[in-house]
């Protein structure tokens, strides 16, 4: 079903009235890896929509390396992200992780995210291949093309079409990044499905230095989308603070791909 061979025209998946992927449009999802507090989110919203963001991201549920380490605000957070979004008119994605809580994530959400250490978990993805909203497929962190389109798939074939897949590096020998963001994923992915693609430069990379220059390289290579880490104080942030942009920045980058974007 993701196959170009069946479908040959790039799939725009709509997410509000307003907004769609995979048009000529590049979208910009932007916001704190958690949410963490009421204040926090907000003032991020409304950062990354002053910055020209056209949605807004925040986990409420996270999938933590360590069971130790921040688990989220979960139901809480979720309340939070849509009175964010009450105040900015930004839609959200955050993340499920889990095939019970995905009615719970869908009834606040706007697009609802499998993250990288989901990709294979075929019960999660059999879900929200049964409810009605957009679905945030992201690259497992060890995973083959082939293996991320076979999880595309997953949730297509039980009858959820609006999938958009999630490039956000791979593991690799490489230390001097906390992932190798694999930008040929876009030419091969574009080549082989019609599924827009979005590319997440934060997980990508591990540092927010080099945010830029790899998101201005993943338009360049043909992503339909980008999503950011931005954080008002990553120093204070709960996870993800060194590879989050402070607003500020964010906003440099932001005037910077309008500039590509007019120029193309
Ligand atoms: C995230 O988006 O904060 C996240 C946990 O991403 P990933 O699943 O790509 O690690
Ligand atoms: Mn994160």
């Amino acid at each position: 079903l993701a196959s170009k061979e069946v479908k040959k025209e790039p799939s725009v998946v709509r997410i509000s009235d307003t907004l769609a992927i995979g048009g000529k449009e590049l979208v910009v999802m932007a916001g704190p890896c958690s949410v963490e507090s009421e204040e926090q989110i907000i003032e991020s919203a409304k950062a990354v929509k002053a910055a020209g963001a056209q949605m807004l991201r925040g986990g409420a549920f996270k999938p933590r390396t360590s069971p130790y380490s921040f688990q989220g605000l979960e139901e809480e957070g979720l309340k939070l992200l849509a009175k964010a979004r009450d105040l900015t008119g930004l839609p959200f994605v955050t993340e499920v992780i889990d095939p019970e809580t995905v009615d719970l994530v869908a009834s606040y959400s706007d697009m609802l995210q499998i993250g990288a250490r989901n990709a294979q978990n075929f019960a999660l993805l059999k879900k929200v291949g049964q409810i009605n909203k957009p679905i945030l497929l992201k690259r497992g962190m060890s995973m083959t093309i082939q293996e991320f389109l076979m999880s595309a798939e997953y949730i297509m074939s039980e009858g959820n079409q609006s999938v958009i897949l999630c490039e956000r590096g791979i593991r690799t020998f490489e230390t001097a990044t906390r992932n190798t963001l694999d930008l040929s994923a876009i030419p091969v992915l574009k080549n082989k499905t019609h599924l827009p693609i979005v590319i997440d430069p934060s997980h990508g990379t591990g540092n927010y230095h080099y945010i830029a220059p790899m998101s201005y390289a993943a338009v360049a290579a043909g992503a339909d989308g980008l999503i950011i880490e931005v954080h008002p104080d990553p120093e204070k942030a709960s996870s993800d603070g060194p590879q989050s942009l402070k607003p500020k920045k964010f906003q440099a980058l932001m005037d910077r791909l309008k500039l590509f974007a007019e120029a193309a």
